[in-house]
């Protein structure tokens, strides 16, 4: 079997990776892919945002399977074009990945379907967002309608900040189009979870729990990130909760979808905000999180290829997918300066050491072989993630492996997983 994983960061290693190990020991391509891909499988030099690229390159080499791992040829219609040349692919189309690229869509679909979620007002005009934000007051957050590459949330105290989002947003054009409209959303407290589902079009399979620390520094301190970390399980998500999740999130999302005649097919990931008065959803991604994905696959005991499939097929069923029992633990290491600017081709040196300690595997995010050297080629650079009998013994592991990768300024968080180990933090296998 051959199949193509497009995409080349820490979610796309992951990938791969789980793949290569299938039962059915495919032949594996990843484009771009990276320097950890290129390890495990034939990386193709094509970027993921060349849909016509992609197309001419599978039309040419026949794979068996597809599968998309970023945003951006989702919402260009990759899956579209694929399928009408007759291949298989895991991934929505372009009508169903709006509910990620469009956030006015995604709240439009959430509020007609009762799935619960902050309240908000859209606005194409910036005088009328500016006198919404001051009739309202802070804290509020600020989204621009379309991809942003994770830029274009501004979470704001004060209602300076929130008209300074506005603008830039509108006026400045930060994002360009993707902020010609934007989402003035109610701002909610609570502990933020991600819940993984996988879709057939009919059928809907959650995936273990997650959660990802999106500040730079400790105790979610200094600006975002793409993500410096994740554990999984998340204990915030209760066994009470997910057939609530699975009714009110995803069941009702679809559902709706369905009635404006859009079929959804591939990973829908819902951003959740947990607050003792119950959850609400804050985003929709219509692709595997990342860093998520890096400590989802690796708990998932069962082969992911058949899960894929009949995803593709239409019949997908919780008992496909086995989960150990084991907790895992990704820490990100990154570039100097990032999520500002940062440098690139630096030696990156104890990967293999690293990977070598029990139970741990090292996903590379930026980085690129240069004469058969690992050298870093993006801010977030490897995800070191390990496994353990608890979040704390794969707290504890993955920072061993941590000590032993190195390239000149990198840096990483030093409390992931922290806030599963607070008092209460226990939570079921899933
Ligand atoms: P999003 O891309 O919509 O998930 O937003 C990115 C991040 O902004 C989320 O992970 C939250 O940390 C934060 N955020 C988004 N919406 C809200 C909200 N309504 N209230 C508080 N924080 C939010």
């Amino acid at each position: 079997m051959k199949i193509l994983v497009i995409g080349g960061g820490g979610r796309e290693h992951a990938l791969v990776w789980k793949l290569a190990r299938d039962s059915c020991k495919p032949v594996v391509f990843c484009a771009p892919g990276n320097a950890g891909t290129a390890m495990i499988a034939e990386n193709v030099p094509i970027q993921a945002e060349s849909v016509k690229g992609l197309v001419g390159w599978v039309k040419r080499n026949k794979p068996d399977l597809t599968v998309v791992g970023p945003e951006a040829p989702l919402c260009d219609g990759l899956v579209d074009y694929l399928n009408a040349a007759g291949f298989r692919v895991f991934g929505p189309t372009r009508a169903a990945a709006q509910i990620e690229g469009s956030k006015v869509f995604s709240k439009d679909v959430m509020d007609a379907a009762g799935v619960p979620t902050a309240r908000s007002a859209v606005f194409s005009r910036a005088g009328k967002a500016l006198e919404y934000v001051r009739s309202v007051g802070a804290p509020i957050v600020i989204k621009a309608d379309g991809l942003a590459a994770g830029k274009g949330v501004a979470v704001c105290a004060t209602v300076e900040a929130a008209e300074r989002a506005i603008r830039e947003t509108m006026e400045t054009k930060a994002f360009g189009d993707a902020g010609k409209r934007v989402v003035v959303e109610e701002f909610l407290e609570g502990e933020e979870a991600s819940i993984l589902a996988l879709v057939d079009g009919k059928h809907v399979v959650m995936l273990a729990s997650a959660q990802d620390h999106k500040r730079v520094g400790d105790n979610d301190t200094g600006p975002n990130t793409g993500g410096m970390g994740a554990y999984s399980p998340a204990p915030v998500v209760k066994d009470k909760m997910w057939p609530v999740i699975k009714e009110e999130v995803f069941n009702r999302t679809l559902a709706e979808l369905r009635k404006r005649k859009i079929e959804y097919k591939g990973v829908l990931y819902a951003g959740l905000m947990i607050a003792p008065g119950g959850l609400k959803v804050l985003e929709f991604n219509c692709r595997f999180g990342d860093p998520e994905t890096q400590v989802i696959l690796p708990r998932m005991k069962s082969d992911l290829v058949p899960v894929l499939e009949a995803c593709i097929d239409g019949t997908l069923k919780d008992s496909l997918i086995k989960w150990r029992s084991e907790a895992a633990v990704c820490v990100v290491m990154a570039s100097e300066g990032y999520p500002g600017a940062y440098p690139k081709g630096r030696l990156i040196t104890g990967l293999r050491q690293a990977g070598a300690l029990k139970d741990t595997v090292v996903f590379h995010s930026g980085t690129k072989l240069v004469s058969g050297r690992p050298e870093t080629a993006g801010g977030r650079v490897v995800g070191v993630t390990a496994l353990g009998k608890s979040v704390s013994q794969a707290v504890a592991q993955a920072y061993r492996a941590v000590q032993r990768v190195e390239f000149q300024g990198a840096h990483y968080r030093k409390d992931i997983g922290a806030r599963a180990l607070r008092p209460g933090g226990k939570s079921g296998a899933k």
